[in-house]
């Protein structure tokens, strides 16, 4: 579904991914590790091509995403309509949920589909309802968001995610900025996404959500990868010191 191959990216003379290579697999969950600043929101920006990056590759669905080869073998930046039509299928749930203030609930959902995808306004308001109904969210059509609980507000979020039929969802931190007791709500719905086969990269440092949810870990250090296995592996049998110690901070 997703396969990165040897990607770089420097943020002007500093690098701050080395030689990434990972593939997540249809209905796969990933879950990505690491400390603050080791690159986790970067990697998943450039497998959505919110950035670009220097060197290697990612292909979504067998599609290379951002680049192509010319005539003569040489990388160059892909037509905006390619771009486009790639990551088409791919949605992304950011830490702060960027709900519009002024849009209720059902509108903040349907709205992007009546205008990013052109749907008529009855279509687009019917698969709102569908989705909000998905994420426990069908009593709270005509509230605005600050009428909302930071749980439910993420949630919101996820249903906005979902609204496009995504073959893939990248989750940036999605209860970071949620009081403690507002976390569970939303991992909940995130992993009865996952029970319904999801194709989900998920950034976290909800470890006992990894250990739970992940089909596959992967730990990042200074914008490389140090260690990725199922999670029984990586938390219980830390291969290098730097896992055991990250673990020791976060757990
Ligand atoms: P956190 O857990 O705090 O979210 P992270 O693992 O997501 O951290 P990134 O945000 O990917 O880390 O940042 C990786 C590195 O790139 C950091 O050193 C950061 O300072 C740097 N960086 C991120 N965005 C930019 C930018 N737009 N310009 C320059 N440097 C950046
Ligand atoms: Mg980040």
């Amino acid at each position: 579904m997703v396969v990165v191959r040897n990607l770089s990216k420097w943020y002007g003379a500093h690098q701050v991914l080395h030689n990434v290579s990972m593939e997540v697999n249809r209905s796969e969950v990933l879950c990505i590790i690491g400390p603050s600043g080791s690159g986790k929101s970067t990697l998943l920006r450039c497998v959505n091509f919110l950035e670009d990056f220097a060197e290697g590759e990612v292909r979504v669905g067998g599609r290379l995403l951002g680049y192509r080869e010319d005539l003569k073998g040489r990388r160059v930046p892909d037509s905006r309509e390619n771009v486009a039509r790639v990551r088409r299928g791919i949605s992304m749930v950011f830490q702060q949920f960027n709900l519009w203030p002024h849009l209720s609930v059902l509108e903040n959902v349907a709205q992007p589909l009546v205008v990013v995808q052109r749907k008529p306004r009855a279509e687009a308001e019917a698969k709102a309802r569908q989705v909000l109904d998905r994420v426990g969210l069908a009593a709270k059509l005509d509230a605005y968001p600050n009428q909302l609980s930071g749980g439910q507000q993420q949630r919101v979020g996820i249903a906005r995610a979902l609204a496009i039929d995504p073959e893939l969802i990248l989750f940036d931190e999605p209860t970071s900025a949620l009081d403690p007791e507002l976390v569970g709500e939303v991992l909940q719905v995130i992993k009865r996404l996952a029970d319904d086969g999801l194709t989900m990269v998920v950034v976290t440092h909800e470890m006992g959500f990894a250990a739970q949810v992940a089909d596959r870990v992967i730990f990042i250090d200074h914008g490389a990868i140090v260690e990725q296995g199922p999670p029984q592996t990586l938390f219980r049998n830390p291969g290098s010191e730097r896992l055991a110690q990250f673990l020791e901070t976060w757990v």
